[in-house]
């Protein structure tokens, strides 16, 4: 590769991002991760590309300020669970390991545990919750998904192959019961329809009364649930 052993530096939270397709060199900041990116033509120098960085460096900074902060799980934090704020309480002296009492979630354990604990009971929630809504949607739909898998993905709520194997993203059990519920819908009927054409849009509303509502939830909101853990 063209940049190994190669010592430039660029400005703090500011990642390379070497592009095979990309014309020229570019800044675009990545909200999920909270990173910006500095995106580099295979063949281009890599020291003009720090230059650009550098220049830019007030535009960075004012863009990384803008993403919302970053929320890793420990005691006393609040996430929300099912769009529900919950505070999160660390139980050290408890046997056991994750339950919810209330408004509240009680991790066990040592407190370097916590953040796992907390991410792994989260996935779980979301596994079920995510099966059983596309129980109720196959029996509108008329067919099962070949395979459900949890992803931590950050480009997409959800996904449908070709071969009816469907995606989500974990992190869904974050948003409100009606954004799950939507995203879920979506990747049902991509079972019938694998486009986003007018049979699809008319089967998705068939199974969740509001389609806009929870779609701009997402393009609103979307990018925090990507800040926690
Ligand atoms: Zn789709």
């Amino acid at each position: 590769m063209l940049w190994k052993g190669s010592s430039v530096k660029l400005p703090p939270g500011v990642q390379l991002r070497v592009s095979e397709t990309a014309r020229r060199v570019s800044l675009r900041v990545d909200a999920p991760t909270g990173v910006v990116l500095l995106v580099v033509p295979k063949r281009a120098s890599l020291t003009r590309a720090a230059d650009f960085a550098e220049k830019n460096r007030k535009w960075i900074d004012s863009k990384l300020k803008s993403l919302p902060p970053p929320v890793p799980f420990a005691d006393g934090i609040d996430v929300p669970v099912g769009g529900q704020s919950h505070r999160i309480r660390h139980r050290p002296e408890m046997r056991g390991t994750v339950w919810r009492e209330g408004n509240e979630i009680h991790i066990a354990g040592k407190v370097e545990h916590l953040p796992r604990r907390l991410t792994d009971w989260l996935k779980a929630e979301a596994r079920r919750e995510i099966s059983a809504l596309v129980d109720r949607h196959a029996e509108v739909v008329g067919r099962r998904p070949a395979r459900v898998t949890l992803r931590d993905t950050t480009t997409r709520w959800g996904s449908c192959s070709p071969t009816g194997r469907i995606a989500f993203c974990w992190r869904l059990i974050l948003a409100p019961r009606e954004v799950m519920d939507y995203v879920v819908a979506h990747e049902m009927a991509h079972l019938v329809e694998l486009n986003h054409g007018v049979r699809f849009w008319r089967l998705v509303r068939k199974l969740v009364p509001d389609v806009d509502t929870p779609r701009r939830w997402l393009s609103d909101h979307g990018i925090r649930l990507h800040r926690y853990g």
